[in-house]
């Protein structure tokens, strides 16, 4: 599926030859085109969240982070192959130092009109620090991840976050003018009570939220499947208090939404292991070790740090991404590993990035 042209699209010899009109876009061997990345800048993190990894979690060494010029040149490389949006993630992201930096250098892809957003992934327990900055820089959303405004449910989850820090990076970015989506993560026995008072709290302060399945991803410590709540249950439940309207609008990514009519909110539903959405995957992950994910639930990947240590990162990065696309898997594995009680991974959510 590489996009060469073929003899009949040639230009007649009398014609003066087309000049290509766009990058070359990174294609799958199943028609997918990949113009979304999620780039992880960092596998360390302020909290502990029980679906993401394990509490004693050891981090990776710092050498083998990708340095933040490493990091722009890979955001680089995959903009200039047609990636429109991109996802800076971890880890928490904004524990690495520099990221506002990083972000501000990347913006010059919006000013040129080669990217359409730079958004985050935050826990926002830095973000009273961050926003103002994040907002020069050009970032005009990011979602953060809060499964429950109880504080206890909180600091269970987390492993020891404390809920308020949250609440007040929420707040910062609101009041830098930065829309905040809120993901929270469903689970049976920790916030499934909880998700109707933040559906409603959200709405109310103008977020919209998404509710996530959670997924069997490298091991924590927790047994995913007593974890597991299946997002239907968790629609039915809303529907006792709210009245949902199904949205026709998608963003390109695996959230289903509805309108919640007495908010006036959305509500975005990720159902990764009860309404399968590989057919339309238009991402990638790369980890912050420089480790291409071409799926969430797959191993499949590549190591892009050879080619960007070359002395020209740039036809190396292109080749290496060429090879690898043509390994991108079809669809991601967490039923089946969720169904044998087994990670479909070895790779924790904090290292590739979710
Ligand atoms: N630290 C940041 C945060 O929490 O927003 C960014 C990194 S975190 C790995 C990215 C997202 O992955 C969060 O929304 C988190 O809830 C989600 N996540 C982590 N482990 C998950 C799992 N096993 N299943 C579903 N979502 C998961
Ligand atoms: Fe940290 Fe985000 Fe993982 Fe929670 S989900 S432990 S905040 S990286």
């Amino acid at each position: 599926m590489l996009d060469i042209a073929t003899r009949d699209e040639i230009s007649p010899a009398s014609e003066a030859p087309a000049a290509p009109s766009g990058p070359r876009p990174l294609r799958d061997p199943f028609g997918r085109t990949i113009t979304y990345l999620r780039l992880s800048v960092t596998d360390r993190c302020d909290l502990r969240c029980t679906y993401c990894m394990p509490e004693r979690m050891r981090f990776l060494p710092k050498r083998d982070l990708l340095s933040l010029e490493e990091l722009e040149a890979v955001a680089d490389a995959f903009i200039r192959r047609g990636v429109r949006r991109l996802r800076i993630t971890g880890g928490e992201p904004l524990v690495r130092p520099g990221l506002p930096g990083l972000i501000a250098r990347l913006s010059r892809h919006l000013g040129s009109g080669a990217l359409d957003e730079i958004t985050l992934t935050t826990n926002a327990t830095q973000l009273d620090r961050h926003a103002e900055a994040l907002a020069a820089a050009g970032v005009r959303r990011i979602n953060v991840s809060l499964d429950s405004l109880n504080p206890e449910t909180y600091r269970r989850v987390t492993r020891g976050g404390d809920l308020f820090r949250a609440l007040s990076g929420i707040a910062a970015a609101k009041a830098a003018g930065i829309a905040v989506k809120l993901n929270a993560v469903a689970l049976k026995h920790d916030n499934a009570e909880d998700l109707p008072e933040l559906v409603e709290w959200a709405h109310a302060e103008g977020h919209a939220v998404t509710l996530i399945e959670v997924m069997p991803t490298a091991e924590t410590g927790e047994d995913r499947r007593s974890q597991f709540l299946p997002l239907l249950a968790v629609r039915e439940a809303l529907e006792d208090r709210f009245t949902l309207t199904p949205l026709a609008a998608r963003t390109g990514g695996p959230a289903r939404y509805v309108r919640v009519e007495e908010t006036g909110g959305t509500l975005g539903f990720i159902t990764p292991l009860t309404e399968n959405f590989c057919a339309g995957c238009n991402r990638v992950r790369v980890t912050c070790t420089g480790k291409l994910a071409l799926c969430l639930g797959q191993e499949e990947g590549a190591d892009l740090r050879p080619a960007l240590r070359g002395g020209r990162p740039g036809p190396a990065l292109d080749r290496a991404l060429d090879d690898a696309l043509l390994r991108k898997p079809e669809r991601h594995g967490f039923e089946e590993a969720q169904a044998e009680g087994r990670a479909a991974v070895g790779r924790h959510m904090n290292v590739t990035g979710g």
